[in-house]
């Protein structure tokens, strides 16, 4: 019986790991520089996190839940992490710090989504959650330390949308407009936006559904809709916004149809695309989510983050190559070789030898392979005390002494 990874998981192979931590040593960098602490949160939690977090109107929650009974404790294997993030928050008391406190993660997240190119079971996000700072200035540093991520990895192009959803108040009104354009077509949109319409019409628009699409299209749904009506306080968050991304030379397109698929956003949303590879893709999401720590059990704590696919991100960068080991010992003397190895690897080098004895035409072919130099150890280098060290790059040969190498 021939086991293999479930559907929608994947092994990360040595040879495409590099790029793994290519990305990850730079989120690393980047936000470290930026004062933003590594947070590891587990990877399952209490089912109610998600539910309450996440929101029960969202197709995370609805549909694409890991859930399992252990000793009649429901629990989910997190399908992000910002709910996770200020579960932890709230646990270690965050909050008694002065704001504002800011944190990143890396790590594997589960939806159970029909798998398709790009789209994994089990994939891996990396992001970024800033607690405290009701100011768009923290708005403004969330969406920089983005695109710098994203430059430092290669990606140029990189168009950044925005929108406001603003407060509860100004989105009650928008709510009410939007059913009443939505009302006529209603019965030819999928379940799921019927289910919506009236728990919440916002996430209408949202929908990946064709059917839906097209009938928004025929109904010029767009055209009809114009933006959220901001509050006085709302528009003015949006206006700093708006003038802090200016300020940081960031350039920016407004979006007024970008809700994101998540139920926790206030006033901020914002989606980044990479024309990378000629077509667009979004490669990051986040926004403001005021409400969140309030509705987790906390005080009111404004907050904003965003997440990016660690799959999505590798799609775009080239492959990297691992670095070659320094030395690989060509010898048919398995005892020299060994202790050369070893007394290398010692002091510092990284080398390797050929554990079969092979011929030395098969060695070198191994060595110029995986090594920077051959080290050759034949009949000749033993008995006068030499070695040839062979550059794999240049191809030049030099006899040297131990001493010399080491
Ligand atoms: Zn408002
Ligand atoms: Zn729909």
């Amino acid at each position: 019986m021939n086991i293999k990874a479930p559907k929608g998981t994947k092994d990360i192979l040595p040879s495409e790991v590099e790029n793994w931590h290519f990305i990850e040593n730079n989120a690393k960098e980047i936000f470290r520089k930026a004062g933003f602490k590594e947070i590891r949160t587990p990877i399952f939690e209490d089912t109610n996190l998600f539910e309450r977090g996440v929101g029960d109107t969202t197709d995370i929650v609805n549909k694409e839940m890991y859930t399992f009974i252990k000793s009649d404790r429901s629990l989910t294997l997190r399908p992000e992490n910002t709910a996770g993030v200020v579960r932890a928050y709230l646990e270690h008391n965050f909050f008694r710090e002065s704001p504002p406190v800011k944190f990143w993660y890396k790590g594997p997240m589960f939806r159970y989504e029909r798998p398709q190119a790009g789209r994994q079971r089990q994939f891996h996000q990396i992001g970024v959650e800033m607690f405290g700072v009701q100011d768009a200035s923290a708005d403004a540093e969330c969406i920089m330390l983005a695109v710098e991520f994203l430059k430092s990895l290669g990606l140029n192009n990189l168009t950044v949308e925005i929108n406001s959803l603003g407060c509860n108040e100004c989105r009650k009104e928008y709510k009410e407009e939007l059913k009443k354009s939505i009302a006529p077509f209603l019965d030819g949109l999928c379940e799921d936006c019927k289910s919506r319409y009236e728990k919440n019409p916002l996430r209408i628009l949202d929908c990946k559904n064709e059917i839906c699409n097209k009938l928004f299209e025929e109904n010029n749904l767009k055209e009809k809709i114009a933006g959220i009506k901001l509050c006085p306080e709302c528009s003015s968050h949006y206006e700093k916004l708006k003038m802090y991304l200016t300020a940081l030379n960031i350039k920016y397109e407004e979006n007024t149809f970008l809700v994101r698929g998540l139920d926790y956003y206030t006033k901020t949303v914002f989606e980044i695309k990479s024309n990378n590879l000629g077509s667009q893709n979004a490669v990051c999401g986040g926004g403001r989510y005021d409400g969140l720590v309030q509705t987790l059990g906390g005080e009111f704590t404004p907050a904003v983050g965003w997440a990016m696919g660690v799959e999505r991100l590798n799609s775009l960068i080239p492959q990297r190559e691992g670095e070659k080991l320094d030395y690989f010992i060509v010898s048919n003397n398995q005892l020299e070789a060994v202790k050369l190895t070893m007394l290398l690897r010692q002091k510092g080098y990284s080398a390797e030898f050929d554990y079969n004895s092979r011929k030395f035409s098969k060695q070198l072919e191994k060595a110029s392979k995986i090594a920077k130099h051959a080290v050759i150890l034949g009949e000749d280098e033993l008995k006068n005390g030499y070695l040839t060290v062979k550059n794999l790059v240049t191809s030049e040969q030099e006899i040297k002494h131990l001493e010399d190498l080491i």
